[in-house]
């Protein structure tokens, strides 16, 4: 199945929350199986005016979904979570983008693969870097090592929250 790495990204609601929520909804599409997950990055908007912190993660996921399919998937989820769409790089409860798709790179209007700016935004590789094979290119864009030299992580943190979930009842006493 062909690989996609997807960048997560909220600074709206609750964050976190947002975040995990997009990936359990990602690991329910139709042949659809979402393979590793980064840790969760802080990170200060960029951006009109004055916005909330943003919190990034990046996931991969193995799909039989083509790329646009992918697409109108990720899209769906965006707007199930109360997306709106309005101002451009405004806040947003949750931000999905598709960073990678196999080995393709595709330029139509809808859908730009590798994404164009990933290579400048720390926001996305240094989560990529936790979850993406050290020995793999990028198609067209190199080494990620090399990327990353290129791209200070300056105001990018880690932060303590994962994207796993609390489990949903407390665990019973062993006895
Ligand atoms: P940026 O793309 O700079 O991160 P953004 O995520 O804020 O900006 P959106 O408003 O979420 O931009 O999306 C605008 C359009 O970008 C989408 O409707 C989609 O058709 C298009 N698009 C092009 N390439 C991609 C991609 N790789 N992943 C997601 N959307 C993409
Ligand atoms: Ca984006
Ligand atoms: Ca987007």
């Amino acid at each position: 199945m062909p690989a996609a790495w997807i960048a997560l990204g909220s600074n709206l609601g609750e964050p976190a929350v947002q975040l995990r929520a997009a990936v359990n909804a990602i690991g329910l599409l139709a042949q659809t199986r979402v393979t590793a997950r980064s840790g969760v990055f802080a990170s200060s908007a960029v951006g009109p005016g004055q916005q909330p912190n943003y919190l990034n993660a990046v996931i991969c996921v193995a799909t039989e979904l083509g790329p646009l399919d992918l697409l109108d998937a990720l899209q769906a989820i965006e707007q199930a979570q109360g997306r709106e769409r309005s101002v451009r790089w405004g806040p947003r409860t949750l931000d999905l983008d598709i960073l990678l798709y196999g080995e393709q790179q595709i330029r139509s209007t809808r859908l730009q693969v590798p994404h164009p700016a990933m290579a400048q935004r720390h926001f996305v590789l240094y989560p990529l870097a936790d979850i993406y094979p050290g020995d793999q290119p990028l198609p067209g864009l190199g080494s990620l090592a090399n990327l990353l030299a290129q791209c200070p992580a300056v105001g990018l943190t880690r932060s303590t929250v994962t994207l796993d979930y609390d489990l949903p009842h407390p665990r019973e006493p062993l006895t």
